[in-house]
């Protein structure tokens, strides 16, 4: 097993995650397997407990772990399924060392920080790094590291020396260290300032670790100048310092290494040049190409808690992109703050009312993402009321799938306060129930959480048809509360279907409208396993829907004939679909000449 350390300086937030991705990519390209872990120094066991505004969204894997946001980063990057554990953070480390010693695992011996933490966290780098995470047989061949944090943090200390231990032992030809750093430039003389890069490298060394290459953030190109000094100051070869400016979208990452030939530098440090191939990217560069010259805006109003932070939304975002690319639509995200909404705003904000309603009344479709907690509630049932009546694609998903069920039952069934327990405990007409298997006082790892299975009830509705036609799907889950089982024939009766259940039948995974375009809510979130080019089937179903290319999409709509020329014997006839290719061969040529025709 090969290292890639990837640690970051000078400041957070220099995209660590995206590189490190990207990092994983380019191997992978050049042939190699690959496998992640993220080091989170923060104390808490997962992400479960976090609220997803202080480090962005909880990302959920199949195994039902709550992890940090950038596994999300490497299972869409890599098109790997990672595990819980490929998440470490400093309270799982502190509780194993602490279990151990519990059960007297220790012999008597004083329990420390170095060896017994330093150890811990290199047990576990080993023991994940061998998990297979790509569908194949045995260990990948190389394990990126992330250490999240910037260097110098005072609880990232542990994991610094645990990792300076670590590259001795695995010995020089296995270990790669590249460490992420900001080169700012000075507006006054637009200089770019070489010196943060070179304390956040001293910083480093001082600490036992020595860089092997350095990955400059900068908004340009590092002029070559500055890259020796660079080279110079930080004891790094000047090819191996490498510079992520700032680039269109972050599918460009991985092409900005290539072309900087990163990947040779990283090859020669973990001794595999000329054990592997030349990068190999095939779609996605045509992918990172085609995003940028999308101009055809699909608008998408996201209602939800929004307080200014993208992150927080971040594989919703991405799956909406990922299906927006394939509709060849360009993705244009309103935030409409679910609050903004209500009634109360008219009168205490009258400007934030307006505006709300505007950019939900100007969107192509209606997202309401998941969410915990009352804030917002009645403003999301307004929007899903909104794309209901006025037949405005919508997807709900989780707590959207929830409020739907509520708006229906309050304005189809008539039953005023409907509500679910979750916002109103005596509700009377409770349509969404707390689940038995949550629990009320243990918040981190207590929901349904995790990879669980719908079956389709019958094939005959459109989120069956968007996925192909399968009897059943596995996606992942993360909620306490579900639709009230007793309700359900009553919901059934007044038009809303229940497409999808759990192998109890009792259990509502997918609402449907069936007099409606598109009307969908999952209990589960399908954002997770959205993948570039493979855009999660009811993102895409809500993309196509917004463009009118559902039809196209769930094969109902025959192209016509777009033009006919005939020359040199050969006639040449072009087919479309009413808007357009929804994917790259969905305009096809038929060739008519003497042999026959051919399409
Ligand atoms: N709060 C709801 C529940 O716990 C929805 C959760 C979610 O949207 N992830 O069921």
């Amino acid at each position: 097993m090969k290292y890639v350390l990837v640690t970051g300086g000078v400041v957070s937030g220099l995209g660590k995650g995206v590189t490190a991705s990207s990092i994983g990519l380019i191997l992978q390209a050049c042939g190699l397997r690959v496998t992640s872990i993220k080091i989170d120094p923060y104390l808490n066991t997962d992400a479960g407990t976090m609220s997803p505004f202080e480090h962005g969204e909880v990302f959920v894997l199949d195994d039902g772990g709550e992890v940090d946001l950038d596994l999300g980063n490497y299972e869409r990057f890599l098109d790997i399924k990672l595990t819980r554990d490929n998440n470490i953070t400093t309270g799982k480390i502190y509780q194993s060392v602490i279990d151990k010693e519990r059960r007297g695992d220790y012999l008597g011996k004083t329990v420390q920080v170095v060896p017994h933490i330093t150890d811990a966290i290199q047990e576990w780098i080993e023991r994940v790094a061998a998990i297979p995470v790509d569908g194949k047989d045995g260990p990948a061949d190389v394990c990126v590291i992330e250490l999240g944090g910037t260097i110098g943090d005072i609880e990232s200390m542990p994991f610094i020396e645990a990792l300076g231990q670590f590259s001795y032992r695995v010995g020089a030809g296995n270990f790669c260290l590249v460490h992420v750093s900001l080169v700012p430039v000075l507006n006054v003389v637009g200089e770019q300032k070489t010196k943060p890069t070179q304390h956040s490298v001293r910083g480093l060394r001082s600490l036992g670790l020595t860089p092997n290459i350095l990955a400059c953030r900068s908004t340009k190109k590092l002029a070559e100048d500055v890259k020796d000094k660079i080279s110079r100051f930080c004891h790094v070869p000047v090819e191996n310092v490498i510079t992520l400016y700032d680039v269109s979208n972050i599918w460009h990452v991985p092409l900005l290494l290539r072309d900087q030939k990163a990947h040779e530098a990283i090859l020669r440090v973990l001794n595999l040049k000329g054990v592997v191939k030349e990068p190999v990217f095939g779609e996605w560069i045509r992918r990172a190409e085609l995003c940028d010259k999308l101009h055809d805006p699909v608008r998408v109003a996201m209602v939800g808690k929004y307080t200014g932070l993208s992150d927080s939304y971040l594989s919703v975002l991405k799956a909406l992109l990922h299906a927006s690319v394939a509709c060849h639509r360009k993705l244009c995200v309103d935030w409409v703050p679910a609050g903004d909404l209500e009634d109360i705003t008219a009168e205490e904000n009258p400007d934030n009312y307006e505006r709300a309603w505007k950019l939900l009344k100007g969107a192509d479709a209606v997202l309401v993402p998941g969410g915990f907690g009352d804030r917002g509630v009645e403003g999301k049932i307004l929007a899903a009321k909104y794309a209901r009546r006025n037949r405005i694609p919508y997807l709900g998903i989780c707590l959207g799938m929830q409020i739907a069920v509520i708006e229906f039952a309050r304005s189809v069934l008539g039953l005023k306060d409907a509500n679910s327990t979750e916002f109103d405990p005596n509700t009377p007409n409770p349509c969404v129930i707390f689940m038995p298997e949550g629990s009320k006082t243990h918040m981190g790892g207590t929901m349904r959480l995790g990879s669980r299975r719908t079956y389709f009830q019958d094939l005959d509705c459109i989120s069956a048809k968007l996925y192909g036609n399968k009897k059943s799907i596995d996606e992942r889950h993360r909620h306490r509360y579900e639709v009230n089982p007793e309700m359900v024939e009553q919901l059934e009766d007044a038009g809303l279907r229940f497409t999808g259940k759990d192998e109890s039948g009792s259990r509502m995974e997918i609402i449907e409208l069936p007099t409606h375009p598109y009307f969908v809510g999952a209990q589960f979130h399908p954002e997770f396993k959205s993948r570039p080019g493979k855009p999660s089937a009811l993102f895409l179903g809500l993309i196509a829907a917004a463009c009118g290319q559902l039809d196209v999409l769930l094969k109902k709509e025959v192209p016509k004939v777009h033009s006919i020329n005939s020359s040199n014997g050969k006639t040449l006839i072009k087919h479309k679909f009413t808007n357009g290719p929804i994917l790259a061969n969905a305009s096809f040529e038929v060739y008519c000449n003497g042999n026959g025709i051919h399409v």
